[in-house]
């Protein structure tokens, strides 16, 4: 049996798609018919450094950690609220999407909102309380 399951061919294939972060890692496994733990391992032999987007194969809900969800859940806010900024005070270079119910699957637009870095953190501290977020939206 041979220790990998993908072909060279497949190989210079996945390390392109592989490259591109908006193709989830669970297409990967679909495409390739394989683990995410083969390709993982056959990126790190290849030198590819692991990706942030990182989807689980076979696992019903599965539960992204990296960026891929939380892109799409910023995509749904900023349609939402029609700005990119923050929403306590404006900032705009940057911002983090913030789950309310800290439950990062749930993209329902009223469970979204955009913070800034910095007031993202006081959220999470607990120094700001949603209610007084809401009335200045
Ligand atoms: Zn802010
Ligand atoms: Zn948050």
């Amino acid at each position: 049996m041979p220790r990998y399951k993908l072909t060279d061919k497949q190989i210079t294939r996945l390390i392109n798609l592989y490259k591109n972060p908006h193709i989830p890692m669970d297409e990967l496994c679909k495409i390739f018919k394989v683990s995410d733990d083969t390709i993982l391992r056959a990126m790190k032999r290849k030198g590819l450094p692991r990706r942030v987007t990182v989807g689980f194969c076979g696992k019903k809900n599965s539960n992204w950690k990296g960026g891929y969800s939380l892109k799409y859940a910023k995509n749904v806010a900023i349609r939402t609220f029609k700005k990119n900024e923050c929403v306590i005070c404006g900032y705009k270079i940057a911002t983090d999407v913030h789950h309310w119910n800290r439950n990062k699957k749930n993209n329902k637009p009223d469970n979204l909102v955009l913070l800034c870095p910095n007031h993202h953190r006081e959220v999470h501290l607990g120094l700001i309380d949603k209610e007084k977020i809401i009335k200045n939206l």
